[in-house]
């Protein structure tokens, strides 16, 4: 039987996902409900409550975990396509989960391609998300001021 710490982390977050409680998260795979309670807080989801459903932007966060030399960058965990593009299955529907990484931080859809403005590979934290606007006036500063300005 594995003990209290022996369910990985990969088997609590799907039922996270389905809107779970803690309790009965843990009584289902045989885990103690606080790790699972520091787990929901960490990927910043609300507590379960009868129909809870996980809003886009908190099933987005399931599927990532911490990275880059300090942590604080984001990586995607869930499906790829096309071995690829990061892609957030959610109520049916595909959507890519740079896009909604970039919504999540600029409160607006992008345009063009969605990339990472920071040096950790496939980052997706949406603080490190830019869009091609984004891009040409960064470029267009640096043409004027000088790449030190
Ligand atoms: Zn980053």
């Amino acid at each position: 039987m594995p003990g209290p710490h022996g369910v990985p982390r990969a088997d609590i977050i799907p039922l996270l996902r389905e809107g779970l409680s803690d309790r009965a998260i843990g009584r289902t795979l045989h885990t103690n409900p606080k790790r699972v309670g520091r787990i929901r807080r960490e990927l910043g989801l609300p507590e379960a409550a009868r129909g809870t459903t996980l809003t886009r932007e908190q099933a987005w966060a399931t599927h990532t975990r911490p990275a880059g030399p300090d942590g604080e960058h984001l990586v995607w965990t869930g499906y790829h396509r096309a071995g690829t593009f990061p892609v957030l299955k959610y109520r049916s529907i595909d959507w890519s989960a740079r896009r909604i990484a970039f919504e999540i931080e600029h409160g607006r859809p992008p345009v063009g391609r969605v990339l990472p403005s920071c040096d950790v590979p496939r980052c997706i934290r949406p603080a490190c998300t830019t869009d091609e606007p984004m891009r040409q006036s960064d470029a267009l500063y640096e043409q004027i001021f000088g790449a030190a300005a």
